[in-house]
């Protein structure tokens, strides 16, 4: 019998996709709809199609307790895709009364929390002011693992938008035909992952007893690349070479730090995986799993077959 879920957050970038996955495997999805998005008629009109498409809408609100524990008793699995890019809206931490409503309903056998990106408890040592991202998670990883609650920490590395739509470059999210800036030498490996493979992976692991109290990475093996590399795969898509350029760690940093709060925030993020090469300059240890070794059956998009979107 496969597990029902709740998906928190579906309206969003990735949760879309997630409450998608969750229709197409099968499983009685339900969608939060939260009373505060109010008149929003894009949010309305999407939570109507996930409707028309076999789900369950609930409505319930993080202003009301009580609302929370009334929903998450329908499901087996509950999955939250809040909000945490800070040029967007950052809301890792409301997440909070979400483990509060779990704890009190009892019934969950699997919680998913809006993690989706580098692993945070990698991340100890990283930059302000970017750490917030990873230092708020790891407070809801403690309070979901202080409360007992089962769960499954997706750590999906780049999301393929934001990473190859800008040919690595942050600020860009669509690939020029022209020039490129790399980052240092370009050659620092980083993994990209298409997000509707993000989110197949991801309900993968619900039900599966692999993954219990672990941390799942998403490593496709042929998605593991450097900047340059990337870029060589465009230049052979549209059969011409870009004229490039470089920035310099100590450019970068500087450039970061005459910038706006949340525009910091990416910058760190882009720094880590562009300079130190934090994704992927580590072997997956004891204790965590790696997605597409768990699931060969998945067929994931490769970064070319990703980025002929944008020809
Ligand atoms: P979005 O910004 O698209 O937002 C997702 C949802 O957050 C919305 O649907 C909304 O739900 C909910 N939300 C926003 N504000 C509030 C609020 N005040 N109260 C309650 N709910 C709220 O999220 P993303 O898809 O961009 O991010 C999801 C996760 O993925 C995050 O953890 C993020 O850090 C990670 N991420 C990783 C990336 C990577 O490259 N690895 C890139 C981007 C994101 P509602 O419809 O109910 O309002």
């Amino acid at each position: 019998m496969k597990s029902k879920v709740l998906i928190v957050g579906g309206t969003g970038y990735l949760g879309k996709r997630l409450v998608k996955a969750s229709l197409a495997q099968g499983h009685e999805t339900y969608v939060l709809h939260r009373e505060e998005i109010g008149v929003d008629i894009e949010k309305v009109q999407m939570l109507l199609s996930f409707k028309q498409q076999g789900a369950h809408l609930v409505i319930g609100s993080f202003n009301d307790h009580q609302s929370l524990v009334k929903v998450v008793k329908l499901v087996d699995v509950v999955i939250c895709a809040i909000s945490g890019v800070h040029i967007r809206s950052h809301q890792i931490l409301l997440q909070l009364k979400l483990v509060d409503a779990i704890k009190e309903a009892g019934n969950v056998k699997r919680f998913l929390p809006s993690e989706f990106g580098t692993d945070p408890a990698r991340m100890e040592n990283a930059m302000e002011p970017g750490r917030v991202t990873f230092d708020d998670k790891m407070v809801v990883r403690r309070a979901i693992e202080e409360a007992g609650i089962p769960f499954t920490y997706i750590s999906a590395n780049c999301f393929a938008g934001y990473f190859l739509g800008g040919l690595c470059q942050p600020g860009f999210i669509l690939p020029s035909r022209e020039q490129v800036r790399l980052l240092g030498d370009g050659n620092q490996k980083a993994i990209y992952v298409d997000e509707d493979d993000i989110a197949t992976y991801s309900i993968k692991t619900i039900d599966d007893p692999r993954t219990l109290n672990k941390t799942v990475y998403i490593r496709p093996a042929q998605n593991i690349l450097s900047q340059r590399e990337v870029v060589q795969i465009w230049e052979k898509l549209i059969g011409k070479e870009l004229l490039k350029s470089s920035i310099s760690e100590q450019e970068f940093l500087a450039i970061m730090k005459e910038q706006d709060y949340a525009e910091q925030v990416g910058l760190t993020h882009y720094y880590h995986v562009c300079y130190e090469g934090c994704l992927a300059n580590f072997e997956i240890g004891d204790g965590a799993e790696e997605a597409s070794k768990l699931y060969p059956e998945v067929k994931y998009t490769t970064v070319e077959e990703y980025m002929t979107r944008y020809l």
